[in-house]
């Protein structure tokens, strides 16, 4: 049979790689050029430029997958962020604020041959009052004569500061393994299913798009909740909403009830919301605005739900506005824009006049079923028999590479890692992934495949 001669270690081994359930979130904070990237970088271990010179650079990615110790986690690194824009203060204040609301820990970087200045101390601050674990990276320490300048550090009350070269790599093992002690093994927010609490739902989309309406609306529109007053250290809010006759946690709505009064920079920091609502739901409700055209970051907001693992509902709002004209252009544009999320349930809604709001909770309950769903080996391999033998891969340089064995590595999304003879072409994998759908369903939820080849 074709799975004979596996090694069971080797599909262990694959099936912890492809593996990749809650991370703990770290965040790295600190002012502008105390060294974040090249912390960041160094952690990561790539030595991509993601370090400008030119201040206000705006980057669509801001997190990334670590591992040290054997340890994964998610690491964040808000150095994106525009100070031009707001003031230096401002600036690293909105990173704060972002760490306490979507970290587990944070690592608080600060130039060691500088010492601490006022913004320094406004940010222990804020870090304090949210009571995360923080370890503290005295950065720029490149010699030993340079420890005594991290010693100074003690000040800001944080505790040991930890002498760091984030350019050279000095001690910056031994911080991460203080950053170790410091996270939890498994975020604090958890799945819901896991610990039986209710299920976490992020609502997620460009500004304007009727995200506050939205929750207004599912909420009741008389609660005030949210404090308006300008300050970066709310607790975070996550509200719990009874609909359908169960209780739903909407995940972070401080951040989409607080209007942000920015031209620039307001992409950065809708990203970065995005991204920490994202780390804390199971399932997103996407909303797009069917008014307006369908735009580019629409379409990256819908990658980054994607790309983040998560169950996926797509909600057309503002369908009160449609006539005929508009509607024939949307239902173009979603061919063309939205292809990749044609597995994701479709609601179309209006928060302003309530229209199938009673729709939502199904279409929710449709994806977080297709992201929990577990194909069992036995299926899945008879299945996969049938694509090998009815839809063989073609032949590439007289040899055929074929599927010789495949199994569901997770659930929330479902993983599945395929066995192969040979390398498979994207075609092939695409063509695979269709099928699977077909057979086993995955409505509103992401499906990964990785193949391992057997030489
Ligand atoms: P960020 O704005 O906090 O992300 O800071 P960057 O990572 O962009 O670094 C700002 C500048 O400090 C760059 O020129 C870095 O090369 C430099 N830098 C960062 N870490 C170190 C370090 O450990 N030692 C020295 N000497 N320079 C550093
Ligand atoms: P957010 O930035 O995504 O939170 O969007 P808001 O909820 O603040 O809505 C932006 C604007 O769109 C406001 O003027 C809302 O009144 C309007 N809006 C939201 N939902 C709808 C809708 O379903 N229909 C119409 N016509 N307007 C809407």
């Amino acid at each position: 049979a074709a799975e004979e001669g596996f090694d069971p270690e080797e599909v262990e081994g694959a099936l912890g790689a492809a593996g990749h359930g809650p991370l703990p979130v770290l965040a790295v904070v600190g002012r502008p050029n105390v060294g974040k990237s090249t912390l960041v970088n160094r952690i990561i271990g790539r030595r991509e430029a993601v370090v400008e010179d030119r201040p206000g650079v705006t980057r669509d990615r801001v997190t990334y997958e670590a591992e040290w110790a054997g340890r994964r986690f998610k690491l964040v690194d808000t150095g994106g962020w525009e100070q031009d824009v707001l003031g230096i203060d401002a600036s690293v204040a909105a990173q704060a604020e972002f760490a306490v609301e979507a970290a587990d820990a944070v690592v608080f970087v600060v130039d060691a041959t500088v010492g601490a200045t006022d913004t320094d101390e406004a940010v222990v601050k804020l870090l304090r009052r949210a009571g995360k674990p923080v370890v503290l990276c005295a950065n720029k320490v490149d010699g030993p004569s340079g420890e005594a300048d991290a010693a100074y550090l003690w000040s800001l009350g944080l505790g040991e500061p930890h002498p760091v070269s984030a350019l050279h790599g000095r001690g910056t093992g031994d911080m991460l393994d203080e950053v170790l002690k410091a996270l939890p093994e498994a975020p604090e927010q958890s799945f819901g299913t896991v610990l039986g609490g209710p299920r976490r739902v992020a609502l997620i989309g460009r500004p304007n798009v009727g995200k506050s309406s939205l929750l207004n609306k599912v909420a009741g529109e008389d609660r005030v909740v949210v404090d308006e007053t300008a300050g970066t250290t709310r607790d975070p809010v996550d509200e719990l909403i009874e609909l359908g006759g169960r209780t739903w946690k909407f995940v972070d709505t401080a951040g989409i009830r607080r209007r942000v009064h920015m031209t620039e920079g307001a992409d950065y920091y809708a990203s970065l919301r995005t991204a920490a609502a994202l780390e804390k739901a199971e399932v997103a409700v996407v909303l797009v605005d069917v008014s307006e055209s369908i735009s580019v970051q629409d379409m990256r907001i819908i990658t980054m739900a994607v790309e983040s693992g998560r169950a996926v509902v797509l909600a057309y709002n503002k369908w009160d506005t449609l006539d005929e004209e508009r509607r024939f252009y949307l239902e173009r544009e979603i061919e063309r824009d939205l292809v990749q999320v044609r597995w994701a349930p479709r609601v179309n809604v209006s928060a302003r006049t309530g229209r199938h709001m009673e729709k939502l909770v199904p279409a929710i309950e449709t994806a977080l079923a297709g992201w929990e769903t577990r194909v069992p080996t036995g299926k899945l391999n008879s299945f996969l028999g049938e694509i090998v033998a009815s839809h063989p891969h073609p032949v590439r340089g007289g040899k055929q590479p074929r599927i010789l064995f495949g199994t569901q590595a997770g659930t929330k999304p479902p993983r599945f890692v395929l066995f192969a003879s040979g390398f498979l072409e994207a075609g092939y994998r695409r063509f695979v992934e269709r099928r699977l759908r077909e057979e086993f369903g995955f409505e509103g939820t992401p499906v990964q495949i990785s193949v391992r080849v057997r030489e």
